[in-house]
């Protein structure tokens, strides 16, 4: 009773604890938390094994360390001359690239530098596969009145509604670039709470309508067929998770400063950018451009652009396994578990079995990742399952240990009287008389027989006579105390062991039972009522004998004498 109350006590404990952690959500961030480590790992895995392969048509022209070094040094100031950057487009051009995109933005300077940004305007206004950035933001509308930008510049939604992350303002860039072309593409990212970049957004909605992100357009502008497939990846808020191909310096980095050394004709430059996609961005620590995404803690914004574009050009986007189906794989491994600890009779053997089965399914979901790039959950099925398996050991136990009480109730007691059967009448004189000998304490055995039943029976029949011994096992229980033992040692014969009880209050006892037994009325079948008498031997351990046996004889002799002075009496 008082276990079950525990029982019941540390479930409702342990139902309050999971109510109180759920409702404060910092139980499923951490659970969120978990699960994107478990994407990171798989996607440092994925890159370390070499499963994953770059597109070698991407390149980047990266401003490092050396070259922020070498344009303070030559050019005396930071940023570089746009002019330059006309120079380097007007190089790379003679290349015949497939594109060329700036991760660097080109916002409104000094008037000083016109000539320089005429420069520039008129390089984007002669070709048509450059493409640069601008970034939406929040910033307050009496600071900066929010721009309205060109018609050109929004996403082709086909009809169709999307719903972005929405900015309120946008850092406009050179009024000369908006004007000439519409490869624009906002450089805005996405992070998870942990502050590690795992997606991306394909769109960001601004005054209403939805601007692409610069990697998804010149990722689509490549192969514009993926255009929808890349869109169907996407979240509700237009983000895609994307997959990555190694740490920083993944793909081929070429310092700006040997591009700038050729175009001031001082060094030969031997690079080709036939047909290449080429990135300009800052990979340099100083220039504030870094990230912490899945396979780096230190990664340039200008190779998430890289990693975003080969993700859409080799169609490679991870995608999150609906709901539903991480609901159904939870039930699935849940109800594995239960097996395993229900079929398993070796704990060992079936936590073993139950632990090989996750392995299974987390390498499976890597697989998953590496061929078909899904992401399937890990944390919460497996949580889950854990959680299944130790109920599912709980209750085994519970069962169990119910199961042996039902066994032992079976294996000591008589079918037809409920008393203690022959069996364990032996096992207890004998613990009994131990107990005795060890605290000298005495003890007392009652040997009972019904008086003329071979008649009451041929009397009534057999039926009465079985009603007759349970109603005369039922007195002798109701009437003896809590520590006495009362069996049915054989047919009608029954047996009390008496413990701390002296010879002359086991007579007393007797007495009482044989009046208790000779007043009632016993039912019969048949609605019959008859009385029924009892002769009772007593003896005591110590005068009357040491050994079961011995007191077992001796009330036995003395119930033989109290039949022979006219039963229904004690001796
Ligand atoms: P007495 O003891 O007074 O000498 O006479 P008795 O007729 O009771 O003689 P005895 O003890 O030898 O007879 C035992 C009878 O008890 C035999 C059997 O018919 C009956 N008996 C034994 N076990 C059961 C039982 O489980 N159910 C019924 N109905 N009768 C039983
Ligand atoms: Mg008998
Ligand atoms: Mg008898």
């Amino acid at each position: 009773m008082l276990k079950k109350i525990l029982y019941i006590l540390w479930a409702v404990l342990f139902i309050a604890f999971l109510c109180v952690v759920v409702k404060n959500g910092s139980f499923l961030s951490f659970m969120n938390s978990m699960e994107n480590a478990t994407f990171d790992i798989r996607q440092k895995v994925l890159t370390n094994s070499g499963a994953r392969k770059h597109n070698d048509n991407i390149v980047i022209v990266a401003i490092d360390d050396a070259s922020y070094e070498y344009i303070l040094d030559k050019y005396g100031e930071w940023p570089l001359r746009r002019d330059m950057y006309a120079k380097m487009i007007e190089f790379i051009e003679k290349q015949n690239p497939k594109s060329i995109a700036f991760d660097l933005m080109f916002v409104k300077s000094i008037k000083s530098r016109q000539q320089d940004d005429l420069a520039l305007i008129n390089t984007f206004k002669k070709y048509d596969n450059i493409y640069t950035a601008m970034n939406l933001d929040n910033q307050p509308s009496d600071l900066r009145t929010p721009p309205t930008l060109p018609e050109g510049l929004a996403l082709e939604t086909g009809g169709l509604d999307f719903d972005g992350i929405e900015y309120t303002n946008c850092r406009a860039i050179l009024q000369g670039i908006l004007d000439v072309t519409q490869n624009i593409g906002m450089i805005n990212v996405s992070r998870s709470d942990d502050g590690v970049l795992r997606q991306m957004p394909l769109y960001l909605k601004y005054q209403g309508k939805l601007y692409p992100q610069l990697g998804y357009l010149v990722g689509t502008n490549v192969n514009s067929d993926i255009y929808k497939s890349v869109i169907s990846k996407s979240d509700e808020t237009g983000s895609v998770i994307l997959n990555w191909y190694g740490p920083a310096g993944t793909f081929e980095n070429i310092p700006m400063y040997k591009l700038l050394k050729a175009v001031e004709g001082k060094d030969k430059f031997d690079y080709n950018f036939n047909n290449k996609i080429v990135y300009f961005g800052a990979t340099a620590a100083s220039l504030f451009d870094i990230k912490t995404v899945p396979v780096d803690k230190v990664y340039p914004g200008v190779e998430v652009q890289a990693t975003y574009v080969n993700n859409i050009i080799d169609g490679s986007i991870i995608r999150k396994v609906p709901f539903g189906i991480n609901i159904i794989l939870t039930i699935l491994l849940s109800l594995i578990t239960i097996i395993c600890v229900m079929k398993i009779s070796s704990m060992p053997v079936a936590f073993g079995t139950s632990m090989t089965i996750y392995a299974i399914y987390v390498t499976f979901t890597y697989f998953a990742m590496e061929f078909k790039n899904l992401w399937f959950e890990i944390i919460s099925p497996l949580n889950f399952a854990l959680f299944t398996f130790i109920l599912a050991v709980i209750i085994k136990y519970l069962i169990k240990s119910r199961d042996f009480d039902q066994q032992y109730k079976l294996a000591t007691t008589d079918g037809l009287t409920e008393l203690y059967n022959h069996r364990y009448f032996q096992e207890q004189l004998q613990n009994q008389i131990s107990h005795s000998q060890r605290y000298e304490v005495p003890l007392s055995l009652i040997i009972i027989d019904i008086d003329f039943f071979k008649k009451f029976n041929d009397t009534f029949g057999h039926q009465s006579g079985d009603a007759v011994l349970k109603q005369v096992a039922a007195i002798l229980k109701r009437n003896v105390r809590m520590t006495d033992i009362v069996c049915r040692y054989g047919g009608e014969e029954m047996s009390i062991i008496l413990p701390n009880t002296k010879y002359d209050e086991a007579v007393a006892i007797a007495q009482k039972l044989r009046s208790l037994v000779e007043e009632k009325k016993c039912k019969l079948s048949g609605n019959r009522e008859s009385n029924v008498t009892i002769s009772l031997g007593v003896s005591t351990y110590g005068n009357d004998g040491q050994t079961p046996s011995e007191l077992i004889e001796t009330a036995d002799k003395r119930l033989y004498n109290a039949k022979n002075n006219g039963r229904n009496r004690v001796n």
